[in-house]
């Protein structure tokens, strides 16, 4: 069985100050695949460090007048080897669409970095039976790549407490695999309570972790169980 992976993304929290910090803390056995995605500016500070870094989001233009944005060759200069796009957080506050994500992968896939492309469901499209077609359609417009990982993140779950059940998680995931073959990371939610019950299901390949990857004790435990399950 391949190693799981497990991603913190760090949204809004965590200087270069604080990122050092956490280093100090965090430990992860062999044997799981860790990525960090702390905000760009602790970019610098976290890529000494000896697991990979990734952004969270990335401009799909080589350059320009595109105030307050990063491209990818940036990121590739300063020694990050991946990058989130089309955060749910993306999404619902910033305008993100299909083909923004579609865009913003593409760039980054071009430029050497690795992807994690989210998708997922509101609660308003789970309660009218539209999930499988919003998965369906988000899922469709992203590229086919080596490269490209998918975290499915029901919109519902994330920062709010509420975990898919691993029943639910699980029949996501088969769906979206059966359209984009790739490994399919759980996200929303996550904490080392029910990182097992989660991880244990066989297409739920991995973990994209907010809040919990905060701490780097919870985030450790994470990856212990992780690695546990591999
Ligand atoms: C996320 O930010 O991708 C996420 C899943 O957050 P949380 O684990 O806090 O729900």
């Amino acid at each position: 069985m391949s190693a799981k992976l497990i991603a913190g993304n760090w949204k809004m929290f965590k200087g270069p100050s604080e990122t050092l910090a956490f280093f100090d803390r965090f430990e992860a056995p062999d044997g799981v695949d860790v990525v960090l995605c702390p905000p760009y500016v602790s970019l610098e500070a976290a890529v000494g460090e000896e697991w990979p870094i990734y952004a969270q989001n990335v401009h799909w233009a080589a350059e320009g007048a595109f105030t307050g944005e990063v491209s990818a060759a940036m990121l590739v200069e300063l020694g990050v080897q991946g990058t989130l796009v089309g955060h749910s957080e993306r999404r619902q506050f910033f305008g993100e669409t299909d083909e923004t994500v579609k865009q913003r992968a593409e760039a980054a896939l071009d430029a050497g970095l690795a992807v994690i492309a989210c998708v997922g469901e509101t609660e308003a499209e789970r309660e009218s039976g539209e999930t499988d077609a919003v998965l369906r359609r988000q899922v469709a417009t992203l590229p086919r790549h080596d490269e490209l990982v998918i975290a499915y993140e029901p919109v519902w779950a994330i920062g709010t407490g509420r975990t898919a059940t691993p029943k639910l998680a699980q029949e996501a995931h088969a769906l979206i695999k059966s359209c984009h073959p790739t490994r399919v990371l759980y996200g929303g939610s996550v904490k080392p309570e029910n990182a097992e019950e989660l991880l244990s299901q066989p297409d739920i390949d991995g973990a994209l972790v907010g809040g919990a990857s905060l701490d780097p004790y919870s985030f450790s435990t994470i990856c212990r169980t992780a690695a546990s399950l591999s």
